[in-house]
């Protein structure tokens, strides 16, 4: 047994371990265990520095699960758009493959926990109906491979499943959505990463919601896999108590990308049974990009968006930079609240004997000295826009 499998075997996990470490009254922990099953293994819980801090909040069950009884149980709609098991095909290239219901950590804010835990829900058995799906919608150039987390496979079970993809001509990137390399990166071996090269294109996304959770073992498993060849972004849940304020945001965008993990996304958390005491209002993610954008390099800012409830997928959401626009221009402001005004391209309307229509070439005339990008200094405004 490989080390991160022992660690596993060693996680917290039953209602005894729950009253135990944390505490937790013996019936809230029987009700918790029902709703949603605990799995923390000792490198997370290690990482715990004080009760209720940000690591605490992501993995030790809270009574408040059990007080959210009305937020759906599949706020994305991933099973009404799953055509047979194993795969949800939402977008038209590409597709999610879940291959193991186990991860490495069972997250309080988990959007899929109807599934995870569940060996019943995500089955190994239905695994050769998913591959026919694939290999027949040669539209799909794109698989993410998830669950559950795809590393809790072990390594000659997912490579099993990475040659039979690559098998399938039309199918040009595979992704791997894995919490490992933050949660337990003792999974990222030398062996792990000799086996993936073989199967490139590979990408990963990972899942680091706090700096704390950089850690020496997390930055040197991201740089093993950096190091074979993929390139690995980090998605992040916007989490009250958790990581809710720019600094914190600011600190783990910018430790993830000194560890060559480029930010991807910050997601408003979901509308998921059990985890409402997490949402934040829509405002405070805005106000955390606007302290982002501008203030720390391009690269570690991610995008804001919504996973649009009912599955209308990912939206995007900005702080608004304009300030008015008319025909002849925009007026933006900056990171600094300074204001710019920038001359727009006129569009002309074309009247013709068959029809009206726009015409989009640009009205040539020369730059005027008016014309030039002004800049008005404007006292700075807190929060604003
Ligand atoms: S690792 Fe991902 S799928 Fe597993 S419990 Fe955490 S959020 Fe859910």
């Amino acid at each position: 047994m490989e080390l991160w499998q022992e660690m596993i075997r060693s996680s917290v996990h039953t209602v005894d371990d729950l009253v135990e470490k944390f505490s937790i009254d013996r019936e809230v922990a029987e009700r918790l265990d029902e709703f949603f099953q605990a799995r923390i293994n000792p490198y997370y819980l290690s990482l715990i520095r004080y009760p209720g801090d940000p690591i605490w909040l992501q993995c030790v069950p809270d009574i408040a699960e059990l007080e959210d009884i009305d937020a759906p149980e599949d706020p994305l709609n991933e099973d009404d758009m799953s055509p047979v098991p194993n795969i949800t095909h939402r977008y038209p290239d590409r597709a999610l493959f879940l291959v193991t219901s186990q991860c490495g950590l069972y997250c309080r804010f988990c959007t899929r926990k109807r599934k995870v835990g569940d060996q019943s829900k995500i089955s190994m058995r239905t695994l050769d109906s998913a591959f026919r799906y694939l290999e027949q919608h040669t539209e799909i150039s794109d698989v993410i491979l998830s669950g559950g987390d795809p590393l809790m496979l072990t390594d000659s079970m997912l490579e099993k499943i990475l040659a039979r993809l690559r098998q399938i001509k039309h199918i040009q990137v595979i992704r791997l959505g894995t919490k490992m390399p933050c949660v337990l990166p003792h999974r990222i071996t030398p062996q792990l990463c000799e086996m993936l090269k073989k199967y490139h294109p590979i990408y990963v996304n990972t899942h680091f919601n706090h700096p704390w959770e950089i850690t020496d073992v997390s930055r040197k498993a991201c740089g093993m896999l950096v190091d074979s060849g993929i390139p690995v972004g980090n998605q992040c849940v916007l989490m009250k108590g958790v990581n809710d304020n720019a600094e914190t945001m600011k600190e783990l965008m910018k430790g993830l990308l000194a560890m060559r993990v480029r930010p991807y996304y910050i997601y408003q958390a979901d509308l998921t049974k059990g985890a409402n005491h997490f949402r934040t209002p829509i405002r405070v993610g805005l106000e955390i990009m606007d302290k982002l954008r501008g203030h720390i390099s391009g690269l570690a800012v991610p995008q804001f968006v919504i996973d649009a409830p009912g599955g209308g997928g990912k939206i995007p959401l900005l702080p608004n930079y304009v300030i008015s626009q008319d025909e002849e221009k925009i007026v933006l402001r900056n990171f600094k609240y300074n204001i710019y005004e920038y001359p727009d391209v006129r569009e002309e309307t074309v009247s013709t004997d068959a029809s009206m229509f726009m015409r989009k070439t640009p009205r040539r005339r020369t730059l005027q000295k008016k014309d030039k990008i002004k800049k008005i200094k404007i006292p700075v405004i807190q929060n604003g826009a």
